[in-house]
């Protein structure tokens, strides 16, 4: 049968009637909500949207940090079948008027410390007709008031666009994806064993945010298989660290900036994390030096999973109850058709030959939205999408990923990845972070260079780190370019880290 979230959620959730099972906790306030309540709350908004003549393929926006009412207007819109547009809560004026130029949301809900932009953009615009604060006892709604009765039924839905979600702009403009119901089940299908693990007891962390797509998964993964989530407005160390001991929590959902501060802060070791029995980390490079560290200190599986908003997140993984190899992506998830595409030839490479990563599957975005030449460039004819990242595989089958395509430094005739300099980079211990870009030089077309944020009144010196690194990885890596000391580095809101900056800093 062809049924939409939507729909499986509301039977699911008309399925456990009036259990007061806690569904979503806000740690900062201690705030709770049944599996209950958020039925009704998400009814009830339901029909408020369809009161304000909201239907079928019109857009709704939200712009708020984690908290747990950014649940309920998700679930409402999967009723309607209305599209979600949630966005980056950090952005100006400018790129929200970017971000939204072409879904055009009618209702857009937000919360207090956000909705001075979006008065100005509704100022600015003309389509938004309502503006709904979370602040403004938002919740109330679950006494009185009508709820929507039922929902339609609907018919090949797979191919219509549900979520309008935002690449990290790692590399450039951020970029709207559309995903598709097909997307979200297909997406859903990957949350059980052997590639991740719910029980009824589990609990999540909700600190990833939720316009992205990790966050967003995790939402409907919870609401999908009914476990608890408590959330953060956004990764806060000290509060991370109590929810883990309070709550026990068993499963860390991590990107690597995260990995980093369990392998290297301070105050981990003041905190209990023996439940601790599972860290998957994704969204970028978990170094194979700092996954040892975790692996050690954790006395658990760390597995790495590879994906990206274009594929409804997850393309590959390290699988449950298999040592994968250290440093590997795993394999790519059921019903995922791979190919490793050499960029220049576009011929198709067997193993141990890094090439072009390349994905087809009901996991495969429909479109970037309002952006049909940018789609053309990034799914070919054959219907495999392009991820731009380069990667191979071994005899065994598991996955690696070398680098960004447009990352890798061209040092004379070799290709250096500066994620593996990186890694060794982070595993000096008095060495916090660091990020490497290829310099131009004349003669060898790039040079690899560091910048290195050091660990409060370190002595260390620049050539000590190039020291450090030539004792340990061949010569063409070694960093030619030379080191230089920030204070920090520039990362995005998931922590990744911002390359194209650090070339502009020059
Ligand atoms: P943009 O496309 O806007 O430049 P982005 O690619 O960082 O930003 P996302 O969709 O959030 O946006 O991230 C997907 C990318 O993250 C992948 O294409 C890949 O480069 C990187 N990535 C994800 N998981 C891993 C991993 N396990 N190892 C290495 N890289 C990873
Ligand atoms: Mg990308």
């Amino acid at each position: 049968v062809d049924q939409n979230l939507g729909e499986i959620f509301y039977e699911n959730f008309k399925a456990i009637g009036d259990t007061e099972m806690i569904a979503l906790i806000n740690k900062v306030n201690n705030k709770k909500i049944s599996y209950r309540e958020l039925f009704v709350a998400s009814l009830k908004t339901a029909r408020k949207l369809k009161d304000l003549g909201i239907k079928e393929g019109d857009f709704v926006g939200i712009m708020s940090d984690n908290r747990l009412e950014y649940i309920v207007p998700i679930l409402a819109c999967f009723y309607l079948r209305v599209i979600i547009h949630p966005t980056n809560s950090s952005y100006h004026l400018t790129e929200l008027k970017h971000a939204y130029s072409n879904s055009k949301p009618k209702i857009i809900f937000t919360s207090n410390d956000k909705i001075g932009k979006v008065v100005e953009l509704q100022n600015e615009t003309d389509y938004i007709k309502k503006i709904i604060n979370f602040d403004d006892n938002y919740l109330d709604i679950i006494e009185g008031g009508a709820i929507l009765e039922s929902i339609e039924k609907s018919s090949d839905c797979d191919r219509k666009t549900t979520a309008i979600l935002t690449s990290s702009g790692t590399t450039g403009h951020p970029k709207s994806v559309a995903l598709t119901q097909g997307n979200f089940k297909f997406a859903m299908s990957n949350f059980k064993y052997p590639i991740f693990s719910y029980s009824s007891e589990t609990i999540i962390i909700g600190m990833l945010p939720f316009y992205h797509i990790f966050g967003l998964l995790q939402i409907i993964s919870i609401l999908y298989y009914r476990v608890k989530m408590v959330i953060l407005p956004k990764f806060q160390p000290v509060l991370f660290c109590e929810i883990v001991e309070e709550y026990k929590v068993p499963i860390l959902s991590i990107v690597p900036s995260i990995a980093d501060f369990l392998a290297k802060h301070p105050i981990v070791d003041k905190y209990n994390f023996k439940s601790v029995n599972d860290i998957v980390c994704s969204g970028g490079a978990l170094g194979y030096e700092i996954q040892t560290i975790l692996e050690k200190k954790f006395n658990c599986a760390v597995r790495q999973y590879y994906g990206m908003t274009e594929t409804t997140g997850l393309i590959m993984a390290c699988i449950l109850g298999k040592k994968c190899k250290p440093g590997s992506i795993g394999t790519p998830v059921p019903g995922v058709e791979i190919a490793v595409i050499d960029a220049q030839t576009n011929n198709t490479l067997g193993a141990n030959k890094p090439g072009e990563i390349c994905v087809k599957g009901d996991l495969v975005m429909k479109e970037y939205l309002g952006n049909p030449e940018a789609t053309r460039a990034t799914i070919d004819e054959r219907g495999f999408l392009h991820t731009g990242d380069i990667g191979y595989f071994v005899e065994e089958g598991d996955f690696f990923i070398v680098d960004r395509l447009k990352d890798l430094i061209k040092y004379k005739s070799f290709q250096v990845s500066p994620a593996e300099l990186e890694d060794v980079l982070k595993s000096h211990n008095e060495i916090t972070d660091a990020g490497v870009i290829g310099v131009p030089d004349e003669r060898a077309g790039e040079l690899p260079m560091a910048f290195v944020v050091k660990v409060k009144n370190s002595k260390i010196s620049e050539q000590n780190i190039i020291d450090y690194v030539a004792e340990r990885i061949s010569v063409q890596k070694h960093l030619h370019g030379g080191v230089r000391f920030v204070d920090d580095l520039p990362k995005n809101s998931t922590g990744k880290l911002l390359r194209k900056q650090l070339r502009e800093m020059l």
